[in-house]
């Protein structure tokens, strides 16, 4: 892997003394892979940290300087139990740079495991990609190949079952698998959306 780096930018921090910096480098497929941020001011990273949002729902390239003490999403939904100390995550929340996590637990996360089984019965009767009936399971099927793709630039029907049987036998090992997760609730976006106002938009 190389580590050359891509490209490097750079802005004033809020208090102006400092900078936020951000670097890039290439991953192992030869894609950009950013780095979050970095606050480079001593008065500042005490009360700010960089949260990462997505443009296209696959790289996360928009940043946020957001205050450390800005209330989380379970205060949000249910304020009175947050503050009386009896709140119960009703939902899992988890944001991610889908780029820094293998294929495998990609697919944990996002699917269940029973659909992993039904998809590889799947792919196990068709030798390419475009051979598979692009209706109901074999959908997703096509689904999970492009998501491989957009891993590793290969839809070899051998490799991709390959990745989807690991992922079904490791399933449980993976601390944020789909099938323990629950939806993320309506209420969530409109959350990410007054933190975004409230936050300090990063031209970088
Ligand atoms: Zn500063």
């Amino acid at each position: 892997m190389s580590l050359e780096k891509l490209d490097e930018n750079e802005c004033s921090c809020p208090c102006g003394n400092g900078r936020i910096y951000r670097e890039r480098y290439p991953d192992n497929q030869g894609e950009s892979k950013a780095i979050l941020p970095t606050i480079e001011c001593s008065k500042c990273k005490t009360k700010y940290h960089i949260e990462s949002f997505s443009s296209d729902g696959k790289t996360f390239d928009i940043y946020y300087c957001v205050q450390n003490d800005y209330p989380p999403y379970e205060r949000y939904i249910n304020p009175k139990a947050y503050f009386e100390g009896r709140f119960e995550p009703e939902e899992f929340i988890r944001t991610y740079n889908i780029y820094e996590m293998d294929i495998e637990q990609y697919f944990v996360e996002n699917y269940s495991k029973n659909l992993l089984i039904q998809v590889m019965s799947v792919l196990e009767n068709y030798s390419t990609y475009n051979k598979i009936p692009d209706n109901g399971i074999g959908s997703k099927a096509r689904e999970l190949v492009r998501r491989y793709k957009g891993w590793y630039n290969t839809q070899r029907m051998s490799t991709v079952i390959q990745s989807i049987k690991k992922s079904i036998e490791n399933y449980s090992d993976y601390e944020f698998q789909f099938d323990k997760r629950k939806k993320i609730p309506v209420g969530y976006n409109s959350y990410l959306d007054e933190k975004k106002q409230a936050s300090l938009l990063l031209n970088l």
